[in-house]
């Protein structure tokens, strides 16, 4: 019998006042006014490679934060070999000596460390407190927690044997190495890329995101601190064609773990096909994508609700989540009240910069995001048939802030309904009396090549069952009367299909299962 499932991690609310609240103050500020040096780190140690680039804070981009050391062709080459040779011993450790470092980090995360990495990501990442809470600290320690708990199961689960015969299974890491590529939105996310494989017996080479460095390097000293041996983890600054190309090009590539951009995944894909001849074992393959999220409302909806849904699902984080909702498609008759709901709830909103707890919405996270986004809002602004009924207004004088964005579009596959925006905009399609709420759902299924999250909000139970059918491959993650977003590690497993990736589910035995060989033992008595 499978222990009881731990439970989540508390999250924290750095209520005014409150002692957590003046220690995390402190630490984003010593954090804010230090100059950090962060250099590739491979057999657990750091190389100075001298090819420096700055971080800054997105909120504020003339301030830099550190200097990073990308990884020249030695480094890469050279953390590969760590891995293979820190392979033999890690894989053959006892599974709960493995399982003991990760359930240290996340004691080390609960306490010591949360302040530093909810900082880094603020900072680094421009998350207000809320959003870092739930990320760097809360859904990083279920990550480690609830992945050692269904490896304990994996484990524990052994063959039927015949009387004089004896099966077992042997769990054994990959043969060769795990290629972890990390996004910047999550810095949970990030460290989970790294330590699935690794709880499986695996040793990773790992590319963060260029953006993310800061909160890289908080996770690097934790789990150093929690005791993880030398080349387990190897990590390499650095951008794709510099690291990605030549580590998916080794023969001992076992399995790329990747979270990112859909155009990136594919390539990595395209570089693994086409090494296909030299690798010693198929290396499998793990991707969660893009979304073009959805909130889809029936006219029996709670207004408020579906305006609140909104507000969260597509501006926390300034809707840099491949969860964030982006395109939402209501009836006519509910739209004015979710209109006005939604409009006196922006007024409450601040954007700034995080070191300000009370904004809700801070910085996009580069000159290149912000570009992007106000290119699609440039573009809406003069397009007939879309209206722009809130923000649309921005400025990178200071960071890359882009205020909270609402379109209504006529065309149901104007771009902005289709495309994924990855910044705080959100497009509402207005459904006329004329059509019927089946011929939204089917709009809904085919407008975007995406299958990540999405939302449907009605009160009328066969509405929603309906909905749920009809929508059954649209989203891995289906909400019903709730913002898409905000998945919790151990109560919605996270992940999807089609165009957003391969659905082994971030946070579950599903995506465990994936780094693991098995070797099947029979003996004869
Ligand atoms: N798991 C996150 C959520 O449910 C999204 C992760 C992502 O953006 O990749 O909101």
């Amino acid at each position: 019998a499978r222990p009881p499932a731990p439970v989540n991690e508390p999250v924290k609310s750095y209520a005014p006042g409150s002692p957590e609240r003046a220690s995390l103050r402190a630490e984003v500020a010593r954090m804010g006014a230090e100059h950090r040096e962060i250099l590739p780190y491979i057999n657990g140690k750091t190389v100075e490679t001298g090819r420096t680039v700055s971080v800054v804070e997105p909120h504020d981009h003339q301030h830099e934060l550190a200097t990073v050391h990308n990884a020249r062709k030695e480094d890469v080459e050279a953390a590969i070999q760590g891995a293979l040779d820190a392979r033999h011993d890690w894989s053959r450790m006892a599974w709960t000596d493995r399982a003991a470092v990760f359930l240290k980090a996340a004691e080390l995360l609960a306490g010591p460390f949360r302040d530093r990495m909810n900082a880094s990501t603020m900072l680094g990442q421009s998350k207000n407190v809320f959003q870092a809470e739930i990320d760097a600290a809360a859904e990083m320690v279920d990550f480690f927690r609830f992945n050692v708990h269904f490896m304990r199961g994996l484990y524990e689960d052994q063959p039927v044997s015949d009387p004089g015969i004896w099966n077992r299974t042997e769990y054994r890491g990959l043969e060769g190495f795990v290629f972890a590529v990390s996004p910047f939105n999550f810095t949970s996310i990030a460290a989970n890329l790294c330590a699935a494989p690794a709880m499986m017996g695996n040793t990773v080479v790992w590319k963060p995101a260029p953006t993310q460095m800061l909160s890289a390097q908080v996770i690097v000293e934790l789990f150093e601190e929690a005791g993880l041996p030398p080349g387990v983890i190897q990590m390499l600054p650095g951008e794709g064609a510099d690291v990605g190309d030549p580590v998916i090009a080794s023969e001992h590539l076992a399995g790329l773990h990747f979270t990112g951009s859909t155009k990136t995944f594919q390539h990595l894909w395209h570089t693994v096909g086409s090494n296909l001849d030299h690798y010693r074992t198929y290396p499998r393959i793990v991707g969660e994508t893009g979304g073009k999220d959805f909130i889809v409302a029936h006219e029996s909806a709670n207004a408020d609700a579906v305006a609140t849904a909104i507000v969260r699902g597509s501006f926390e984080y300034q809707g840099q989540k491949c969860s964030a909702a982006s395109r939402v498609y209501l009836p006519e008759s509910l739209w004015p009240a979710v209109k006005e709901s939604l409009l006196s709830q922006l007024d409450e909103i601040t954007v700034g910069a995080p070191q300000d707890f009370s904004n809700f919405v801070n910085a996009v996270i580069d000159d290149r995001a912000f570009a992007k986004i106000t290119g699609y809002i440039d573009r809406a602004q003069k397009a007939s048939g879309v209206d722009v009924i809130a923000g649309g207004t921005y400025s990178d004088e200071t960071g890359y802030f882009v205020d909270p964005t609402v379109l209504v579009a006529e065309d149901p596959r104007y771009q902005t309904m289709e495309e994924e925006i990855f910044g705080p905009v959100a497009s509402v399609y207005v459904a006329p009396k004329s059509q019927s709420f089946d011929e939204v759902l089917e709009l809904v299924d085919s407008t975007s090549p995406y299958a990540l999250t999405g939302a449907v909000f009605a009160q009328d139970r066969r509405v929603i069952a309906h909905a749920a059918d009809k929508l059954a491959e649209a989203a891995g993650n289906f909400y019903i009367n709730d913002k898409p977003t905000g998945a919790v590690v151990g109560q919605q497993p996270f992940g999807g299909a089609r165009g957003s990736g391969t659905n082994d589910k971030a946070g579950s035995m599903l995506n465990l299962l994936r780094w693991t060989s098995l070797r099947s033992i029979k003996e004869n008595f």
